[in-house]
């Protein structure tokens, strides 16, 4: 079985279906890219999987057990979100802590893994700084070591990178690749970028309309594309 299994997912709000009977499956330590046009339900997707949105059909299989009816803060899913989503009258530091208190660990008994994850997203120093006094790649790593200190078997991105500016963009995009490699984490990166999606991923999940019209290796996604919508979103890369 696959590290993550996703069966006949389906997630409507009232009478709209955003998505109807989704399948995938990645293995431990992939890093796979959802992308596709804005309003396609990525954002909706990820959030289904998080369990901050309920799913009205279908299963999630994490590691060989069904996660489906688990609650979000027994999911261990870590999710960062585009808009950073940090408490600005907060330091970096109870911030990155704020995901251990929910789980009943205090600050004080989790020096060590605060210290680690400031190193390891470059923000030593940065501890007492408020969100404001950092800059837009600064806070999306504070949202990023929130997320990893505790230690999630899936970390899910949605456009991370999308409110910052090129170069920020490029040394962000990077550090992901770096720590994801580094803690072998299991990612699902959302983006509507086919460039950063081409240069990323390990496997692309092409979404149009509430379905994954294609799923591949970058590669084959580019040179195979199984349908018009596939090549013209993935030719407009170059
Ligand atoms: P994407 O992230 O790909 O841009 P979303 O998942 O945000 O797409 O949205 C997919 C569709 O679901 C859109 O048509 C959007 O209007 C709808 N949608 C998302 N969230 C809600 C909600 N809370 N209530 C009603 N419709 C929603
Ligand atoms: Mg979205």
């Amino acid at each position: 079985m696959s590290y993550v299994t996703i069966n006949k997912l389906s997630k409507c709000f009232g009478e709209v279906t955003v998505f109807e009977d989704i399948e995938f499956t990645i293995e431990e330590g992939e890093f796979v890219t959802l992308l596709g046009p804005s309003g396609c339900g990525k954002s909706t997707l990820l959030r289904t999987l998080a369990g901050l949105d309920k799913a009205n059909k279908g299963e999630i299989w994490v590691d060989g057990v069904d996660i489906t009816h688990t609650q979000a803060q027994h999911r261990e899913i870590g999710m960062v979100f585009q808009s950073y989503a940090l408490f600005p009258n907060m330091t970096v530091e109870d911030n990155i802590a704020f995901g251990l208190k929910m789980k009943g660990i205090s600050k004080k008994d989790a020096k060590e893994d605060l210290q680690k994850m400031l190193a390891l997203v470059e923000l030593g120093g940065k501890e007492k700084c408020h969100p404001h006094e950092l800059s837009g790649g600064q806070r999306q790593r504070v949202a990023l070591a929130r997320a990893l200190i505790v230690k999630p078997r899936i970390l899910l991105l949605d456009e991370p990178l999308s409110a910052l500016d090129a170069k920020i963009r490029k040394n962000l995009r990077q550090q992901i690749l770096d720590i994801q490699k580094e803690l072998n984490l299991t990612t699902i990166f959302v983006t509507h970028d086919q460039e950063e999606a081409m240069l990323m991923s390990d496997r692309i999940f092409l979404m149009n309309q509430g379905e994954i019209v294609q799923q591949g290796n970058p590669e084959d996604i580019y040179t195979k594309p199984v349908n018009e919508f596939v090549a013209s979103f993935m030719g407009n890369y170059n």
